[in-house]
C-alpha cells in the first residue's frame, strides 16, 4: 500500500544486525484521519520501494551544522528558506544537506498519500493535490529532511522532509502553518555525494512540492 515513510536505518555491520526504526503515516481506513505506526511493529526487513530522499552517514562524531528559527516572516519553509540561502551564496554550485529538524511550537501542513495508487492517471499539480490528503499536524515534529540547493542534472525532487511525532501524527511536510509561534531546531551534515537511483527515463515536474 501507499504510506509516507520517515526513513531511520541503522545499516547491518559486522557483529550486529540492522535496525529499522523507521515509522510511516498512511490514511486509516476506519476514519480516514492519520495512522502512523512503527515499521519494526509489523515487518523486520530494510526493503526500499518507490520514491524516497535518502540521506546516509557514518554516524560517527563529530561537527554539524545547526540551525535554530523562529517566527517565520516568509513564504518559504524553512527547508526551501535554506536552499535558496545556499543558492544565494554558491550560485554555482549544487549542495545538498541531510538532516533532522524539530518543529518545536506550532502546527505544520503535511499530506499522505491514499493507500491505493489513484485510478487514473494524475497530470497536473492541481489533480496530484486533489488526490492526496492534507492534514494540520501539531508540534512537536521530528522531521527527516533531504534538501539539494540546484539540481546537477539528476532529475532530482530537490527537497523532501518527512516526519513523525511521539503523538501519533506524521507525513509529508510542507510548510509551518503558524509563522508567528513555529519554533524549529535541527541539525545537517553536507552530502560528499549525491546518488541518482533508478532515474526515470520519462520525467515531468508534477508532485514535485
Ligand atoms: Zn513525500
Amino acid at each position: 500500500m501507499n504510506a509516507e515513510l520517515v526513513p531511520a536505518v541503522l545499516t547491518e555491520a559486522e557483529g550486529r544486525p540492522a535496525v529499522n526504526s523507521s515509522y510511516y503515516s498512511s490514511i486509516n481506513p476506519a476514519d480516514g484521519q492519520c495512522l502512523q505506526e512503527k515499521y519494526s511493529d509489523k515487518f523486520s526487513d530494510c526493503n526500499f520501494g518507490l520514491l524516497g530522499n535518502l540521506y546516509a552517514c557514518e554516524g560517527q562524531p563529530g561537527k554539524v551544522i545547526e540551525v535554530r528559527a523562529k517566527k517565520r516572516t516568509g513564504v518559504h519553509s524553512l527547508v526551501t528558506a535554506l536552499r535558496n540561502t545556499l543558492e544565494g551564496h554558491y550560485p554555482d554550485k549544487s549542495l545538498a544537506l541531510g538532516g533532522t529538524f524539530i518543529i518545536q511550537k506550532g502546527k505544520a501542513k503535511i499530506h499522505i498519500m491514499p493507500r491505493e495508487f489513484s485510478v487514473c492517471p494524475l497530470n497536473t499539480n492541481d489533480e496530484v493535490n486533489n488526490w492526496l490528503k492534507h492534514f494540520e499536524v501539531s508540534a512537536p515534529l521530528i522531521c527527516q529532511s533531504v534538501l539539494v540547493s540546484k539540481d546537477p542534472g539528476l532529475d532530482l525532487r530537490v527537497e523532501h522532509t518527512h516526519c513523525f511525532s511521539h503523538h501519533g501524527e506524521g507525513g509529508h511536510y510542507y510548510i509551518d502553518t503558524t509563522p508567528d509561534s513555529v519554533e524549529y531546531l535541527g541539525y545537517f551534515m553536507p552530502a560528499e555525494f549525491v546518488y541518482r537511483i533508478d532515474r526515470p527515463t520519462e520525467t515531468n515536474e508534477v508532485g514535485r512540492d
